[in-house]
């Protein structure tokens, strides 16, 4: 990890201007201080190494097929919008993999690069490929809206402050490495860093074009938000959150599917 800072550093330097870019189909404009490159850089290190200690059901299950089945759809079809709409190099060095862990947590997550992984806790919630794809396609759009960078600059702002961000980060590897994890949600620092209300709005709209690209009807997103707000208390850490409500949530969502649906190709496969 300590070689990534120190590459990154120089990078750093060069960065002095404060980079200001858009969210696809948003179009929010938006603050990050982190280069892409180290953000996919620490995804895959970061990926690796939880891979290592939460070893990936293997051989593939009939679950675990339809994970991968559902992520590479969504995939493909948000590389294509990105293509068409001259956007590539969000996704430049990504390499997409999706894995399915045996865990009774109820959560799923997405890091740069295209580091998926999916728990089996939260496999009886989305029950079919339509559902899956409501939370790979919410989880993908956190990493696309490049979230993590967002919320890491502004932490790291706090941390940072007075030293610079280059400087703490290098001497600071562990602790710039929890906050990236925290971030996107893994490990025991639950909602410490947790997106926002603003992020998770953001991922659950373009997370309903991701998967009306893909094929898959936007509608299911409802009834699959509905039956998470009666599971009450067994809500995915990632998708935990006190805001937005869960009301709030499925309205935004039943008010965005027209628009949603613009996107929506009738998927005749799987
Ligand atoms: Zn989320």
């Amino acid at each position: 990890m300590n070689k990534i800072f120190r590459n990154v550093f120089v990078v750093l330097l060069a960065f002095s201007i404060i980079a200001c870019s858009k969210v696809p189909i948003t179009g929010r404009k938006q603050l990050k201080l982190l280069p892409d490159s180290m953000m996919k850089e620490m995804g895959q290190t970061n990926y690796a190494a939880f891979l290592k200690e939460n070893p990936a059901v293997s051989p593939p299950t009939r679950q675990s097929v339809e994970v991968t089945t559902v992520g590479t759809r969504i995939s493909q079809a948000v590389e294509k919008y990105l293509k068409d709409n001259g956007m590539s190099k969000k996704i430049e060095g990504y390499k997409w993999e999706f894995n399915v862990v045996d865990s009774k947590e109820v959560n799923a997550w997405c890091m740069p690069g295209g580091k998926v992984v999916v728990y089996t806790g939260i496999l009886p919630l989305t029950k079919d490929n339509a559902g899956l794809a409501v939370v790979m396609g919410h989880e993908i759009a956190h990493a696309i809206a490049d979230h993590g960078n967002e919320r890491m600059s502004q932490e790291l702002a706090v941390q940072a402050a007075g030293i610079g961000l280059s400087v703490y980060m290098q001497q600071n590897p562990k602790q710039t490495n929890d906050i990236f994890m925290s971030a996107f949600g893994v490990g025991s620092q639950l909602g410490m860093l947790a997106y926002s209300r603003q992020h998770e709005l953001e991922a659950d709209k373009l997370g309903l074009v991701f998967m009306s690209m893909a094929g898959y009807n936007p509608e299911r997103a409802v009834s699959f938000w509905q039956e998470m707000a009666k599971a009450g208390g067994n809500k995915p850490p990632e998708l935990l959150s006190t805001h937005p409500s869960d009301d709030r949530r499925i309205a935004q969502i039943q008010a965005y599917l027209p628009e949603a649906k613009k996107y929506y190709v009738v998927n005749t496969g799987n």
